[in-house]
């Protein structure tokens, strides 16, 4: 027997009052179909878990996209992962899983400009999201320090280091890439020492550890901030000719 009309309007308001939105909107063509396949009703409930579920799920990866701020066109599908060598195509397959980042395992990816770092790791950083629902998030370094400036004049370092804290994994570009002054090396160096044991730091960089002193100012500082990215961490060397350079050459050999 189907329901009465006061039944149904007592039934939407449960299900409005239980967030079950997806199940509010089709039970009812959900249940004209149980009907006519003559389904048990255990198969009708499990219809209505799964969508609500299913929907859920898709709403959730979409708000993680949202607030991971990444460049979502660099993706695993529009990188050429052929280019990469075999050692850190492994790798890469690794961190794919996932796992890392519950042992708060750090990234560092070196590599001369336009090796393809930034995009691999955004790459990365999206299936983390879309494959196993983690909380990422992406910055340039120097808009990153930007940030922690402001908050430390505002008294609020505290609170933005605990905001972050929230992600998985912070992705950071290009740290070393514009100079920074002591102060500022002060707040990265901070957020840094923050995240040590306590969530993964993913980061490009152009220059190798022999010159990040040009970062850190002072030697101490410089080991101090080496000493806990490297501790957990997986190096990806890209070692490799720039993908812009290489693609405008092909685009001019093959004009000739
Ligand atoms: P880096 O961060 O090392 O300077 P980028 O990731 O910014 O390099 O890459 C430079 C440009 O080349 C970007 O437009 C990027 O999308 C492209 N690119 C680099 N490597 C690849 C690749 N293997 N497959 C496809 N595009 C690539
Ligand atoms: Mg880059």
């Amino acid at each position: 027997m189907a329901l009465s009309g006061a039944m149904k309007t007592e039934l939407t308001q449960h299900l409005r009052d239980l967030h079950l939105p997806t199940i509010r909107e089709c039970y009812m063509e959900q249940a004209d179909k149980a009907r006519k396949e003559d389904l048990a009703h255990e198969r009708y409930l499990l219809e209505l878990a799964r969508r609500e579920s299913e929907v859920r799920r898709a709403n959730r990866i979409a708000r993680l996209l949202r607030e991971s701020r990444l460049p979502l066109e660099k993706n695993l599908e529009t990188f050429d992962c052929k280019r990469l060598p075999a050692r850190v195509h492994q790798q890469v397959e690794v961190l794919l899983e996932g796992a890392f980042l519950d042992q708060h395992e750090n990234v560092l990816a070196f590599g001369n400009p336009g090796s393809g770092k930034t995009h691999l790791l955004c790459a990365i950083g999206q299936e983390l999201i879309v494959r196993h629902g983690r909380r990422v998030y992406f910055t340039p370094c120097n808009l990153l320090v930007q940030e922690l400036l402001i908050a430390k004049r505002d008294l609020k370092l505290a609170r933005v280091l605990k905001r972050l804290a929230g992600h998985d994994a912070i992705i950071i570009d290009d740290i070393g890439y514009v100079q920074q002054n002591r102060e500022e090396m002060e707040v990265l160096f901070a957020l840094l020492a923050d995240r040590y044991e306590r969530g993964s730091v993913i980061l490009t960089s152009n220059l190798p550890f022999s010159k990040w002193e040009s970062i850190f100012k002072d030697p101490m500082t410089t080991a101090a901030a080496i000493d806990r990215l490297v501790h957990h961490s997986v190096i990806l060397e890209l070692n490799l000719t720039s993908y812009r350079l290489e693609a405008s050459k092909k685009g001019k050999e093959s004009k000739n």
